[in-house]
């Protein structure tokens, strides 16, 4: 999608610093952390919400959560812990309308989430 902010961070047209990636998946750091770690994990095809998966999309998804538990224990967050978050539409507080999984770590972070 020509307009998504995400769809064009993976393809290159926007800038980032590249964390992870593999066939499926995209993984950068955050441009307003919210944690010493706080890097967003991207499926490369745009999908827009939780809401608009397709059967067929596990495969994707799944990656999606790999992917955040071999970054957290490249920055050796793993064993403290860490949280990943979705967020959905206006009352989960989605801002960009490309799903995209939330890794954040590296303090103690605040419970519970509201
Ligand atoms: P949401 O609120 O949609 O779950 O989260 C969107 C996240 O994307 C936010 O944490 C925001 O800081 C991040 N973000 C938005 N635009 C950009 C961008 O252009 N580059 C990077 N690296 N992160 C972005
Ligand atoms: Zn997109």
């Amino acid at each position: 999608m020509a307009d998504c902010i995400f769809c064009r961070i993976v393809a290159g047209e926007l800038p980032s610093t590249r964390v992870y990636e593999d066939d499926l998946v995209f993984a950068f750091e955050d441009i307003n952390p919210q944690a010493p770690v706080h890097v967003v994990i991207v499926p490369k095809r745009h999908i827009a919400t939780l809401n608009d998966l397709q059967p067929g999309d596990e495969t994707t998804t799944g990656r999606l959560i790999h992917a955040a538990a071999w970054i957290a224990r490249e920055r050796n967050i793993a064993e403290p812990g860490y949280r990943t978050i979705f967020n959905v539409n206006r009352d989960g507080g989605q801002v960009v309308y490309h799903i995209h999984l939330h890794l954040l770590g590296g303090r103690k972070l605040k419970t519970p989430l509201a």
